[in-house]
């Protein structure tokens, strides 16, 4: 992390696995912050509707919404698609969207864009509510796993291409409530 000798970085256990030291919490609050100030920006006057994805997303929504300076809502959704460490490929609806998104400036809010191919499902599903507009906010984005062609439209932090856990983030259920973000140890 940041430079320091391997034996100096923090390793937690999560379940069954060690995770290192990646991103620490002053790091993610400023890139929270730094999110928020551009959507604030942006959507001035628009009341948007940030649709957070449940269940890893729910600590960068907690975090980015107190920074919104505007007035906006809030609704939520939840996909299954993860087991593991591994992506299974397969994307399912587990928490209903609704007609609340008629005519709507709406926002997803993303823990993070591995491959894309949920937020792809995600979008394709959000167009038969007929939004006015769909963009995405997504706290961590894996440039070098992405395979799908649409634009990310905010990114908090940009990532190597590896497994990682906390804020917000599980390994098999666990290690979400880590208030730093580690890295799968190989
Ligand atoms: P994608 O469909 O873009 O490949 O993956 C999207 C979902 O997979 C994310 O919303 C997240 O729940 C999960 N995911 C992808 N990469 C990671 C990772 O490095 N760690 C954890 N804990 N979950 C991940
Ligand atoms: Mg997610």
């Amino acid at each position: 992390m940041d430079g320091k000798p391997a034996s100096e970085v923090p390793v937690v256990r999560v379940k069954d696995k060690d995770f290192s030291l990646s991103i620490g919490r002053k790091k993610i609050a400023s890139a929270v912050r730094e999110t928020a100030r551009s959507l604030s920006h942006d959507y001035e006057g628009m009341n948007p509707l940030f649709l957070v994805v449940l269940n890893g997303a729910f600590m960068f929504a907690a975090d980015l919404i107190r920074e919104i300076k505007i007035p906006c809502e809030l609704t939520f959704t939840k996909l299954s698609s993860y087991s593991g460490t591994d992506s299974s490929g397969k994307v399912r609806i587990l928490l209903g969207l609704n007609e609340e998104l008629q005519g709507r400036h709406v926002v997803i809010v993303e823990d993070i864009v591995d491959t894309g191919l949920s937020m792809e499902f995600l979008l394709e599903e959000l167009q038969a509510f007929h939004p006015a507009s769909v963009r995405i906010a997504t706290f961590l984005f894996k440039p070098d796993a992405f395979i799908k062609e649409y634009q990310i439209d905010y990114v908090g932090i940009e990532i190597p291409n590896e497994f990682i856990v906390g804020y917000g983030l599980d390994y098999d259920g666990y290690g979400r409530n880590l208030s730093d973000i580690y890295t799968l140890v190989p």
